[in-house]
């Protein structure tokens, strides 16, 4: 990617000019995330965006949670969110902040807007609100109750405030235009009445405003200047201008705070949204938010993402206007190329059969000096015991082999990788007629791999069966079941692939490997790259999952 002429997304050209002519004096973005669930990939993409923004015009980047809605809300989502943040690398400026924190400034903004005529507490039913709203093609009608006196709205407004009415009896809605073309302007609800206990501010307040009103009054608070959102929110605009316009906060539409709108990003044939994946989680088709097929942050960092992979997801995905959706392998591509030159590369034998060196001492651990990488010297060097019993993948061996197989079958001679040459000279079925043994020599002079008399055309790895640690290792497929996409068109519920999960229960894994750390990722040769567990592996016990395999169809696009 280097010597590539970066140029700029529009976002940064919308910045850049409020820049320039003075519209703003310090970039301020944030990220304002509803705590009513875990962070996914698509949040990801907001968070670095803004983030990203907020660092290369040397602003400001807020944390704010948006918790203006109780009903969902949980301290846990809270401390989840913050947790994926950091992970990620985006450093807020000073402490998280709240949306819930303004309760006061918000309902003082509504009283103001009572005091200039422009809101009014309205009797309308949901349903008599939905009758008067008009449609796409059909201008809406104004409220019996639009032309209250200010004395009147403003003691109604109190009296929602203090409890005096039952949930859904009485809303205040700004007064704009019944007739707008835009449906968001036809006199939206800013408050309603919601006897609920908040997580923060428990039941000091029995009414709440709502997003469209709260959101960009939060925004002005805070002297965010760019407030960037996803395109669904694009019809709001006008509406989020008309706060701030109002309530005296911009004096110009061009000004700031600006709200922007970009493409949200989507995966084919994976679960995004918040509320798809709290289904799975909810109907237990996986084991809560972190599952590692999941693409939730916690999901992918327990699956052994990094985050720098994740950064360069996001920075391949670019940022757009226009909808589209990325596939599933560019984000294995990221990991993989990331991992490349800094995993040490391991021999792991996941589906082991046992080979005997016949000739080999009995008892004897030799110490091969391996390179942790090759193509990354600086990973230096480790020791791997050598013994006479060592376990190899079962597909290493055949009995009656196909042609061009040039692994182990009898009287063939291959390398074991790192160490020496070894003909097949027997092997032990049982009663099923599955191999349980396969029998060698080995040829002491083919020692370290520099030999060059004789060549082999076979390579294969291998764990010491004494010294070698026993594993858990877990592989995974796709969620979705990919034929049938992701949702199932009758009922909505998702087409779940029965096969996403392979658990083997008994691995061999070089020693080392015990004693690996919870955030260290490896490639064990030949079948991908793997991480420690953080959740299920234990002390003498580990559990590795399968991060990606090495593999794939995946092209970058010139
Ligand atoms: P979901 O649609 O998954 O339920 P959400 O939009 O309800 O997510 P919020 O907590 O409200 O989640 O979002 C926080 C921020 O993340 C918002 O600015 C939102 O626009 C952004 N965001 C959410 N999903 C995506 C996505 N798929 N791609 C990019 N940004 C996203
Ligand atoms: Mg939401």
């Amino acid at each position: 990617m280097e010597n590539e002429t970066v140029s700029k997304n529009f976002i940064e050209q919308i910045i850049e000019k409020d820049v320039k002519e003075g519209n703003c004096e310090k970039v301020i973005t944030r990220f304002p995330p509803e705590p009513n669930g875990y962070l996914h990939i698509g949040h990801a993409k907001s968070i670095l965006l803004n983030y990203g923004l907020a660092e290369e015009f040397h602003g400001q980047f807020n944390m704010r949670f948006d918790d203006t809605n109780p009903t969902k809300e949980k301290v846990e989502f809270v401390d989840s969110i913050k947790k994926d943040v950091e992970w990620l690398g985006a450093k807020w400026h000073g402490d998280v902040l709240f949306a819930s924190d303004y309760f006061q400034q918000m309902y003082e903004a509504a009283v103001t807007l009572i005091r200039k005529g422009k809101a009014f507490v309205c009797d309308l039913s949901a349903e008599q609100m939905r009758e008067y709203r008009g449609t796409l093609t059909e201008p809406g009608k104004d409220s019996p109750y639009r032309n209250r006196s200010v004395e009147e709205n403003l003691a109604l407004f109190e009296d929602m405030k203090n409890g005096k009415f039952a949930d859904g009896e009485k809303v205040l809605r700004a007064k704009i235009d019944m007739a707008s073309p835009n449906i968001n302007m036809r006199d939206p609800i800013i408050y309603r009445v919601a006897h609920m206990t908040h997580h923060r501010t428990a039941d000091q307040w029995c009414i709440y405003p709502m997003y469209d009103f709260a959101h960009p009054i939060e925004d002005a608070i805070e002297g965010v200047t760019h407030s960037i959102c996803t395109l669904e929110f694009e019809d709001h605009r006008p509406l989020y201008d008309w706060v701030v316009m109002e309530l005296g906060y911009k004096k110009d539409v061009n000004g700031t705070p600006k709200q922007i709108e970009f493409a949200k990003l989507y995966l084919n044939n994976v679960v995004t949204g918040k509320r798809y994946i709290k289904k799975l989680v909810e109907d237990g088709i996986v084991d809560g938010w972190d599952d590692p097929r999941l693409v939730s942050i916690a999901a992918l960092r327990r699956r052994g993402f990094t985050p720098e992979s994740i950064r360069k997801f996001v920075e391949l995905v670019g940022v757009t206007k226009a909808q589209g959706a990325v596939e599933y392998p560019m984000l294995e591509y990221c990991i993989r190329e990331d991992l490349k030159l800094k995993a040490k590369r391991m021999m792991a034998v996941l589906d082991p059969v046992k080979l005997i060196i016949d000739n080999y001492p009995e008892g004897q651990v030799e110490y091969m000096e391996v390179s942790n990488n090759q193509e990354a010297p600086e990973l230096g060097m480790r020791k791997v015991p050598f013994t006479k019993e060592l376990y190899i993948e079962r597909e290493d061996f055949m009995e009656e082999p196909p042609k061009k197989y040039f692994r182990l079958f009898p009287g063939n001679e291959v390398r074991l990788m790192n160490a020496y040459f070894v003909k097949c000279v027997d092997f032990k079925k049982d009663a099923d007629g599955k191999i349980t043994e396969v029998h060698c020599t080995y040829d002491p002079a083919t020692r370290g791999g520099n030999f060059t008399e004789r060549k082999v055309k076979g390579t294969i790895h291998w764990v010491s069966a004494t010294e070698g640690v026993k594993a858990e290792v877990r592989l995974y497929e796709n969620i979705v079941d990919e034929e049938k996409g992701v949702y199932n068109e009758e009922d909505g519920s998702i087409n779940v692939n029965p096969n996403s999960l392979t658990i083997l229960k008994e691995c061999y894994l070089e020693p080392e490997l015990a004693k690996a750390a919870e955030d260290e990722k490896f490639q064990f040769v030949r079948n991908g790259y793997f991480c420690v567990d953080c959740k299920d592996s234990k002390e003498g016990a580990p559990v590795f999952n399968r991060i990606v395999s090495l593999k794939s169809s995946f092209k970058l696009p010139n």
